[in-house]
């Protein structure tokens, strides 16, 4: 039994719901977003939405935290993705998010390149 199977055998309290990464009892009520979808600790989620809120999915597996993607007026939207079916959703983070780990996700790209960091200088031209 895993430990996805056990906590979905627990019935969340209405108005929270347990992480299924680090086990906090998150309040679904969060500063800057309608529902809280996932976890302000650790950032992880979990597949309960076809659509944001409608608690319509039957995959119920546990969502990590891959990237964060900025859209217009600068709101930061965190991009999960599902352990369970692949899927990746697009969230909007909450005012009490883990400011440490939102930077560690936005900076994992320049922190670990796919390729040598010369190769940039020839691809773009920095004009001075
Ligand atoms: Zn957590
Ligand atoms: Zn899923």
């Amino acid at each position: 039994m895993s430990r996805d199977d056990r906590s979905r055998a627990r019935r969340d309290a209405p108005g929270s719901f347990r992480c299924c990464e680090c086990r906090l009892d998150v309040s679904t009520v969060a500063p800057g977003t309608a529902h809280r979808n996932h976890c302000p600790n650790c950032l992880w989620s979990r597949h309960v939405d076809e659509r944001p809120g409608d608690r319509a999915s039957p995959c119920r597996s546990g969502m990590e935290p891959i990237a964060i993607a900025v859209r217009g007026h600068g709101e930061w939207v965190l991009i999960h993705r599902c352990r369970g079916c692949d899927a990746l959703v697009a969230n909007r983070i909450a005012g009490d998010d883990n400011p440490l780990l939102l930077v560690q996700l936005a900076v994992q790209p320049i922190a670990n390149p796919p390729f040598p960091f010369e190769v940039l200088s020839g691809i773009i031209s920095v004009p001075n």
